[in-house]
């Protein structure tokens, strides 16, 4: 019989809750997750506080871990938010949105942490400080949130799982230091009344740059929306009379002015920031052997295991798909397994080659580095290739095509999310809003696995 490991988890959010299920069913008796706050469920747990420095670059700030505002429901449907044997259940009062809100996201995780027996395992308001190796062990150091007591610790394995949603990436704009409006980025973003009468220039690509133009336009004067994307031209969003798209921002004046790459400016009042985050791993000391290279967190086999550290360190939830809760299921079941000695690593030259050859893939499919662990339109085959190492059949074919008419529906819409406020998809400045129910095609909205079909 394999020797019991003790197990150090850090963080119990999505990734953590999957790591330390799976290091119990794989009989590890001592695990220990660690937890800063004093609840479970990371990013899902709303956070009405916003940091000091609304651009989250003061080093001396106190760190807000969520990045949710207020009215967030998920944009995925609840078929791709729920571990593969684990589905939402259905409410007391019956509800069955196809976009579940955040609580009721973070209700799921609290459910399925107390039905696995994971509660009994978190450190609540204990924060992990450092973590370092000597000799044949881990050396966790940690802090009380509430109290002056520090700790240090012994393990024979570390699973990262911090999550990578509180460091904020800032866009570089000619001329920013002497422009007069205020700046904030999206981590500090909860609710649109701050943006009263505003005009507001929103930088971004992503979901949450979309997402949270809607959403500010309700209160908002006028909300410009800049991306990187080469084709924009200056024009009014779809369904809405106060946002307009705009390509990238060229400069910005003294006067208030932000001037865009096709000539077109505004006197605006905020520049909003949703340009991502960076990874962050403060407490961690390998000597360079794992480090953070324009986001690349590098070198790791399969975005899980250091070759050099392996298995010992690992990190479960680096990389990102549309599909998360089964990526990181999947890898949190690599993870356990290769710790029980069930399933083998290649050797350490192995898997640095194939790391290297996973960089050379990327460069010459043009994808920059910052984009390494961003699976999007890949993430089928990881998901797969994660289910081969544990011997399980690979992503469910129903899941899959969720996933493709979800991305499909983006493509065709643009990215989206339900507006809890409003009952819509849309802010009531939208020129006569679809309703979700027609635009949300009937796949997302159906019955799949054991689930009755949402509305
Ligand atoms: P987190 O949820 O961030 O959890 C990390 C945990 O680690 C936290 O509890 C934190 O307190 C703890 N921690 C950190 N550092 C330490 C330390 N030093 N010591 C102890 N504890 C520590 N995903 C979807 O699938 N669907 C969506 O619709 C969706 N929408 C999103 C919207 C926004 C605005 C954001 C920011 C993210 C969204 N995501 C969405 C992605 C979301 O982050 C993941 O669903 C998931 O929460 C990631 O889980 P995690 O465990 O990796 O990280």
């Amino acid at each position: 019989m394999e020797k019991s490991l003790k197990v150090a988890v850090i963080g119990a959010g999505v990734a953590g809750l999957a790591a330390a299920r799976e290091l119990r069913r794989e009989g590890q008796k001592v695990v220990v997750v660690y937890e800063k706050s004093d609840q479970l469920g990371g990013t899902w747990v709303y956070d009405p506080r916003v940091e000091s420095d609304p651009l989250g670059l003061d080093p001396n700030r106190e760190i807000v871990h969520g990045s949710l505002y207020s009215s967030l429901c998920t944009n995925l449907p609840r078929q791709l938010m729920s571990f593969s044997d684990y589905p939402f259940e259905i409410r007391k009062n019956g509800e069955l949105r196809t976009f579940p809100d955040h609580e009721e996201v973070l209700e799921y995780l609290n459910k399925f942490a107390r039905d696995f027996g994971l509660v009994e395992l978190i450190r609540f308001n204990t924060e992990v400080v450092r973590v370092q190796r000597v000799n044949d062990q881990w050396i966790v150091g940690s802090r009380s949130t509430t109290s002056d007591l520090s700790l240090e610790e012994a393990f024979d394995a570390v699973v990262v799982c911090n999550g990578h949603h509180t460091r904020p990436r800032i866009a570089d704009i000619p001329g920013i230091k002497k422009w007069p409006g205020k700046q904030i980025h999206s981590h500090n973003y909860r609710v649109p009344e701050t943006f009263l009468d505003q005009v507001v220039v929103v930088i971004g690509d992503g979901p949450s740059a979309h997402d949270i133009s809607k959403d500010i336009a309700m209160a908002a004067k006028e909300v410009h929306l800049s991306s990187r994307s080469p084709e924009i031209k200056v024009s009014k969003l779809d369904y809405y009379d106060n946002i307009w798209k705009h390509p990238k921002i060229d400069c910005v004046y003294e006067n208030g002015e932000v001037a865009f790459q096709d000539g077109v400016s505004v006197q605006a009042d905020i520049i909003l920031h949703c340009t991502g985050y960076n990874y962050d791993f403060p407490f961690l000391e390998t000597n360079g052997i794992v480090s953070v290279d324009d986001n690349r967190v590098g070198p790791l086999y399969n975005h899980v295991f250091p070759p050099k550290l392996a298995p010992s360190l690992s990190f479960i939830g680096i990389s990102f798909t549309v599909d998360l809760f089964h990526m990181i299921e999947f890898q949190a079941k690599w993870m356990a397994r290769v710790l029980t000695g069930k399933v083998l690593l290649p050797l350490e030259n192995e898997m640095l080659i194939d790391i290297e050859q996973q960089y050379k893939r990327l460069e010459e499919a043009g994808k920059l580095k910052h984009y390494t662990h961003n699976l999007l339109y890949d993430e089928f085959e990881y998901l797969d290739w994660l289910a081969a190492q544990v011997g399980e059949p690979g992503a469910d074919e129903g899941l899959k095509q969720i996933t493709r008419t979800l991305l499909k529906f983006l493509a065709d819409n643009g990215w989206f999310r339900y507006s809890r406020a409003l009952g819509t998809l849309f802010s009531p400045h939208a020129l006569s809003p679809p309703s979700q129910q027609s635009l949300v095609p009937d796949l997302l909205k159906s019955a799949t696995l054991s689930f009755p079909p949402y509305i």
